[in-house]
């Protein structure tokens, strides 16, 4: 690891002072940063650790409209909220089935929302050329072994996928995140928080270097309680999603969908809402049948590679079984 300077920030004005300087770095439960550091491919000059700011450190349930929580809330303590458990389940599904109990007892909800691709080429580095890690050194996984990699959302640069479950049950649900910089307060909605690869696949997201998430903010809807986190893996714990999907439903009477959420997880460079789909179950009910043809039309657009056409199928048993689920929570 290279060497850098520790800084401990007292307040969010005190780290964003602290972020002014050249290549710094912000910390906050430091699981995956410190990963980084270690592989070498972060470098920072400067850490700024914002993990004791009680002020990012909050879960706030009491307001009729949203639910806000702090960006440096442990995504252990967001799991196991009771009324997140009964309001959102799929809120807390998608932080308890993500990576372990001792991680997520130190991993906070900004920087799971912030971290960065699993790509193996990337955090390997050399002899493989990665874009992402070395601008304009080329993509390995491109004609190499693309089996995680991304089906929706990939360039001629990278077809690296989004590996976090959080943000994806965010963007089925219209959450946003409050952004604090120099140049003030602003909100960001969570779907448009990752960015797509490009030509530029070494910028992740639309936030500035010196810019924090102080809050994440997720609107109270009744689908909320109709909804899951589904999550398929190559082992049941401690792996990153081959498929994932966020569901939420709000049925009338007789069991007719109103309203309808979908977004996708371990298969977009980014979370991925599937509208399309969503609307194709707009007054109807939700069956065997129906909830096959919506996984199929939000897989409609897969552009599979070598090695992961199986993820469609999977993708689409992913989906349907998520509405099935989402059904029964939601009668
Ligand atoms: C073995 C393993 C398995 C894992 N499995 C999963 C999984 O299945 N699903 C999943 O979703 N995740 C998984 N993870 C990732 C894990 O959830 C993240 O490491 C964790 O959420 C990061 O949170 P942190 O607070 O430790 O972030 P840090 O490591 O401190 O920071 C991560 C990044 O976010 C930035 N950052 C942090 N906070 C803020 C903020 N408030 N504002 C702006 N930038 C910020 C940091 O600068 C850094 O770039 C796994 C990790 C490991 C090591
Ligand atoms: S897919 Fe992206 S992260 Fe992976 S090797 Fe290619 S450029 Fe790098």
């Amino acid at each position: 690891m290279k060497g850098f300077q520790y800084v401990r920030a007292r307040s969010v004005a005190g780290a964003i002072e602290a972020l002014a300087a050249p290549d710094a770095k912000l910390l906050a439960g430091g699981t995956t940063l410190y990963d980084l550091m270690k592989l070498r491919v972060e470098t920072p000059a400067v850490v700024v650790d914002i993990q004791r700011l009680k002020e990012l450190n909050y879960i706030d349930t009491s307001r009729p409209r949203e639910l806000v929580f702090g960006s440096g809330a442990r995504m252990s303590d967001v799991a196991d909220n009771p009324l997140i458990k009964r309001d959102y389940p799929a809120l807390s599904e998608s932080l308890w089935r993500a990576a372990s109990q001792q991680l997520r007892n130190m991993a906070t909800l900004g920087g799971n929302l912030l971290q960065r691709t699993r790509c193996g080429y990337f955090r390997g580095g050399a002899p493989f050329p990665c874009n992402k890690r070395e601008p304009g050194s080329g993509c390995a996984a491109i004609d190499g072994i693309d089996r995680g990699h991304a089906l929706f959302g990939g360039s001629a640069s990278c077809i690296a996928t989004y590996p976090g479950d959080l943000a994806v049950a965010l963007v089925a649900f219209d959450a946003v995140v409050d952004v604090v910089g120099p140049g003030g307060r602003r909100t960001v909605p969570v779907s448009e928080l990752h960015r797509e690869p490009g030509d530029t696949p070494h910028i992740d997201h639309v936030l500035r270097r010196d810019e924090i998430i102080v809050a994440v903010r997720v609107p109270r809807t009744t689908a909320g309680r109709g909804s899951t986190y589904l999550k398929i893996r190559d082992r049941e714990s401690y792996a990153f999603a081959l498929t994932s999907a966020a569901t939420g439903l709000t049925l009338a009477r007789g069991g007719v969908v109103e309203d309808c959420r979908i977004a996708l997880g371990g298969v977009g460079t980014r979370p991925i809402r599937a509208t399309r789909a969503e609307e194709s179950l707009v007054g109807k009910r939700v069956t065997e049948a129906t909830a096959r043809a919506a996984g199929e039309l939000a897989f409609a657009g897969a552009k599979p590679g070598h090695h992961n056409a199986f993820r469609v199928e999977l993708g689409i048993r992913t989906v349907a079984d998520a509405l099935v689920i989402a059904k029964k929570r939601a009668l």
